[in-house]
């Protein structure tokens, strides 16, 4: 039988798995790079869209977990915590179940998407809201390790950025080199790390001839790299990238400056007409926040012809609440055909 079975078999090799038993895994990664049609012609170059939102949780941050879970099952963690803007806490409930721990995530109140919260309660989490931004939540998390015994399995656990960089080995394989830009948004700035990582590792083992520029996209309204400074009170639509403070900041600034790239702002309406683009012309529903790194290159250009992938980290499903909020609602007619033949002609 030669089915997928998940990252940490895949890509094994190129993986710290000693002292691993059981693999944790849900047979995430393998996601689909959709060519982009009408993108690549709006921008004059070749787009692809790397569709994270097909992952078991609908994130990228399932690459992450099943390594951050696999190891601290190993290690004899019977429950794991994050700080999260819901797609870490949907991930880590879900696989910290798939291992039969417990698993107690913190949320800001009110903060996150709607599906995101669905997902943690069902999978079977502990989940907590607290009265304070993400920032806060990341950092009463990692004060609970010292009083509980308990792992911590937010980006910060170095286990969750080797998981991730499995998302650049499949972009190699499926391209057959790295493309010319890597787009992606940054939150905590964790994804971009680990993308770096993963192109510079099978670059330097001769997998890859070239190594991409890293272009990373903040909101706005939360773009503490972009000002050079910590943002205390982040405001965005894209909730997933409401953070002030990234906890993998400095990894991200030499990624963008090793590679040549850059980390730039992208409006909420800006990120929004990207979201509406994708959906309508390219039929993708990612997330708000994915949008960022389409939004990116429809505002700053991209050299033409150049090859270029836009991470679109999670499912637009997970967010029906901006979904609804920024369209038009349907109109209601009468159940008759007289007045749907009116409506339709
Ligand atoms: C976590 C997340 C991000 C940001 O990733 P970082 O590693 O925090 O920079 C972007 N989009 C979505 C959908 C996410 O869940």
């Amino acid at each position: 039988m030669n089915q997928w079975g998940g990252l940490l078999h895949e890509f094994a090799q190129w993986l710290d798995l000693r002292g691993v038993g059981d693999i944790v895994t849900l047979h995430e990664g393998n996601t689909p790079l959709l060519h982009a049609e009408r993108l690549s012609e709006r921008l004059g170059a070749d787009v692809w869209l790397k569709l994270e939102g097909l992952n078991p949780t609908g994130s990228f941050k399932d690459r992450g977990m099943t390594m951050a879970i696999t190891k601290a099952k190993a290690a004899g963690a019977t429950t794991v915590i994050c700080g999260s803007t819901g797609n870490t806490s949907a991930a880590a409930a879900a696989f910290a179940g798939k291992a039969g721990m417990g698993c107690v995530v913190l949320v800001p109140e009110g903060k996150i998407a709607l599906g995101k919260l669905a997902q943690a309660i069902v999978y079977g989490a502990d989940v907590v809201q607290i009265r304070g931004n993400f920032d806060r939540a990341l950092n009463l998390a990692r004060e609970l390790t010292q009083h509980l015994p308990i792992t911590i399995v937010n980006s910060i656990n170095p286990d969750r950025i080797e998981g991730q960089k499995t998302g650049a080995f499949e972009l190699i394989r499926t391209l057959g080199d790295a493309p010319d830009i890597l787009s992606i948004p940054v939150g905590n700035a964790g994804n971009i790390t680990a993308y770096w990582r993963g192109f510079t590792q099978w670059h330097f083992e001769g997998l890859a001839a070239t190594l991409p520029k890293m272009w990373g996209f903040q909101a706005a309204g939360a773009a503490p790299i972009v000002l050079g400074h910590r943002v205390d009170e982040p405001e965005t639509i894209a909730t997933a990238i409401r953070i002030g403070n990234p906890a993998s900041w400095v990894p991200a600034l030499e990624a963008v400056d090793e590679s040549h790239g850059a980390i730039r702002a992208v409006t909420d309406a800006e990120l929004l007409d990207a979201y509406k683009f994708l959906a309508k012309n390219e039929s993708v529903f990612c997330e708000p926040a994915s949008a960022a790194s389409v939004a990116g290159l429809i505002k700053y250009g991209v050299p033409k012809g150049s090859r270029v992938v836009c991470v679109l980290t999670g499912n637009g499903l997970k967010d029906p609440d901006t979904a609804v909020s920024t369209t038009a609602t349907p109109t209601v007619v009468d159940a008759t055909l007289e007045a749907l033949l009116a409506r339709l002609s």
